[in-house]
């Protein structure tokens, strides 16, 4: 999948087959070919050999903790190292404002702010680094708390006393969209008084606030009506990550070799979408880097029974 294809996919195209299969990978689908008894056989051998890990998902949610509660520590001791909130902060010195805020900001005074373009290039150039959408698994505390959360939906779609709501994808380009213009005809920065992330994160600092009785309702309609909904088909912060991610190097990376096509990484992710590859006969090439809409949580790489999903870093390899 080219690069331009995989942005159409994260603004909310549905993945296409690919028009071209390099002779390497059709090798591969060749050899793979097999009767539904074969597969099955294969599906059961993969299980029953898997090894239950939760290594990425153990590191992301002590990482996350850990971010959040510098935060807190740091205004409630008095530290001064770390200042301020996700939103926008001082580390140290330096200027950090989250991306989306900036640009609600900017757009809302209707000009560019220095002291603030200086902050977002800062935070722009650090994940770039990291990931992108890594912001979603690894800093966000909406994100942990969801995440909880999804355990008790999934077990209730399993009861089958609800079922997932599933919407459009491309509705969180549009509402991306929408709060930019709210802001920009506002001169206010409406989603921020609105976004979980940082209502969790300025409560987690400073105090409860009445606003978390919003994180709650979105928290009681993700379990009974769609899973995951804030983060798959409304939040901005998560596409403006995701185009930062679209030039990172830090991938997870897909081997089509490795697979076996049984499909528990797309039962365990959050964007399902960028993991089309691993469809049987849908990888063009041998080794694909998964979409920049992957918020590289790792569940996929810890669920994964034969390795065929890891960690990636593009042009690391050359280098070593
Ligand atoms: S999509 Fe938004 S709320 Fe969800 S994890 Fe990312 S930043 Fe947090
Ligand atoms: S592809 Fe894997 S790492 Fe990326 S979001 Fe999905 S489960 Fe997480």
């Amino acid at each position: 999948m080219s690069a331009s294809e995989r942005l159409r996919v994260m603004f909310g195209a549905a993945p296409q087959k690919p028009e071209r299969i390099t002779p390497a990978a059709q090798q591969v689908h060749q050899l793979k070919r097999m009767t539904k008894a074969d597969f099955a056989a294969l599906k059961q051998h993969a299980h029953d050999h898997q090894l239950v890990n939760h290594k990425w998902r153990n590191r992301r949610w002590a990482v996350l903790i850990l971010v959040n509660l510098l935060f807190t520590f740091s205004f409630w001791l008095d530290i001064q190292m770390l200042e301020g909130s996700l939103t926008a902060s001082r580390f140290v010195g330096f200027h950090l404002i989250d991306l989306n805020s900036a640009l609600q900001v900017m757009l809302a005074h209707r000009h560019v702010i220095v002291n603030l373009f200086i902050g977002t290039a800062t935070v722009f150039v650090l994940w770039v680094a990291l990931g992108g959408r890594s912001f979603c698994s690894w800093v966000c505390p909406y994100h942990l708390v969801a995440e909880w959360f999804e355990w008790l939906h999934l077990k209730l779609v399993a009861k089958k006393l609800v079922s997932d709501h599933e919407f459009h994808r491309g509705a969180r380009s549009i509402f991306w969209l929408a709060f930019a213009l709210l802001a920009l005809l506002s001169g206010y920065t409406v989603f921020e008084t609105i976004s979980p992330t940082g209502i969790l994160s300025r409560a987690l600092i400073y105090g409860p606030s009445l606003a978390l009785g919003w994180v709650l309702l979105l928290l009681v309609f993700e379990v009974l009506y769609s899973r995951r909904a804030w983060c798959r088909y409304v939040c901005p912060i998560g596409l403006t990550y995701g185009m930062v991610g679209a030039i990172s190097p830090l991938r997870v990376e897909y081997r089509l070799e490795h697979c076996f096509h049984e499909g528990d990484c797309r039962k365990v992710c959050l964007v399902p979408h960028v993991l089309d590859v691993v469809i049987k006969g849908r990888a063009a090439e041998l080794k694909t880097p998964i979409g920049p809409d992957c918020t590289r949580c790792g569940l996929c790489v810890d669920v994964c029974p034969s390795g065929a999903l890891v960690f990636d870093v593009k042009g690391l390899n050359r280098l070593l």
